[in-house]
């Protein structure tokens, strides 16, 4: 099949069949050690890993879900580690359909960098994005810095969509991901139709 690129919707056509493919890119930002990696394997590989990992470079994983009987892929992108050097490039996000906002609900340092990672992404991608607020490492509530209804009252206030999550024990992980694929097929679908 031939596929678009860029911000033209992310519909693949396929001569040989009767379905529709999609396949659109998500990036997912935020701090340093939030979890993003392993979020990210936790959802496309049911894998977490306990250690900081020491490779750095731009990865990604397409995981595929079935929407109104429509293979809808996503390519999810993990800065795996870029951000260390506050050097996440232009290409990182060219073309992103939606976007993981990602903090660590035990340091309140990392929440406070929402806001500067939400302006990355207008500086570089429209407001049509799909964006999900993600607090995560929710199994460690005992020494929590950032309480939910913080998280939840900064989603309201900036328009995003908010779940607190685990990559340990793989709470919401699921959910986080299929909300921001859902939405991004859904505004496809409405532009196609
Ligand atoms: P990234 O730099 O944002 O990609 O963060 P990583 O995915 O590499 O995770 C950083 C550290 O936090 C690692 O030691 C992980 O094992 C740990 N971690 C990630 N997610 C969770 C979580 O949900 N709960 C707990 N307790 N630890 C986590």
């Amino acid at each position: 099949g031939r596929r678009k690129n860029g911000r033209e919707p992310g519909r693949e056509d396929d001569d040989d069949d009767e379905g529709e493919d999609y396949l659109f890119k998500i990036v997912m930002i935020g701090d340093s050690a939030v979890g993003k990696s392993n979020l990210l394997s936790r959802f496309a590989r049911d894998e977490f890993d306990l250690n900081a990992k020491a490779t750095i470079g731009v990865e990604f994983q397409t995981q595929a879900l079935d929407i109104d009987g429509k293979e809808v892929k996503a390519q999810i992108w993990d800065t795996a580690g870029q951000e260390r050097f506050r050097a996440v490039t232009s290409a990182y996000y060219r073309g992103a359909f939606g976007a993981l906002v990602v903090y660590d609900i035990t340091r309140r340092s990392t929440f406070d960098s929402v806001k500067r990672w939400l302006d990355e992404l207008d500086t570089h991608c429209d407001t049509s994005v799909a964006r999900m607020l993600v607090g995560n490492k929710r199994d460690l509530d005992n020494i929590r810095e950032v309480s939910t209804e913080e998280g939840r009252a900064l989603a309201e206030s900036e328009g995003l969509f908010f779940m607190e999550t685990s990559a340990l024990d793989s709470t919401n992980v699921q959910m986080s991901f299929e909300i921001v694929i859902r939405e991004i097929y859904n505004n496809i679908s409405r532009k196609i139709l």
